[in-house]
């Protein structure tokens, strides 16, 4: 007779939240509290993080947007001013590049999300 587990349990302590050791991140722009780490910015000054929105937002206010231009984000720490080929909104063309973070630089913050996420 093979020995059966009875109680189906593994005894791991669960943990409430992978980030419990990080400490409570605030973003400069709206003073709200960061969760989402991984989708932030580095802000304009000295490269705390920032909510994405509030980044796009910042954008946003800073362009003069013609009625057919829109703000996407293009990756890489740029935005752009674009313009969408059809009304799905999935192909679009950049009129122009808005670089929010400075090409190539490399944050602490990220660098631990990324550590932690295994990037
Ligand atoms: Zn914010």
């Amino acid at each position: 007779m093979p020995q059966a587990s009875a109680d189906g349990q593994d005894g791991q302590p669960r943990a409430a939240s992978p980030a419990i050791d990080q400490p409570a991140v605030f973003c400069p722009i709206c003073q709200k509290q960061i969760f989402d780490l991984a989708s932030a910015l580095a802000g304009k000054n000295g490269g705390q993080p920032v909510h994405f929105d509030c980044a796009l937002a910042q954008v946003a206010e800073s362009e003069r947007l013609e009625a057919d231009e829109h703000i996407a984000y293009i990756g890489h720490g740029s935005f752009a001013v674009v313009t969408y080929r059809d009304k799905s909104m999935t192909a679009f063309s950049i009129k122009r590049r808005i670089p929010w973070e400075k090409e190539g630089e490399k944050f602490e913050w990220r660098r631990t999300i990324q550590q932690r996420m295994g990037i």
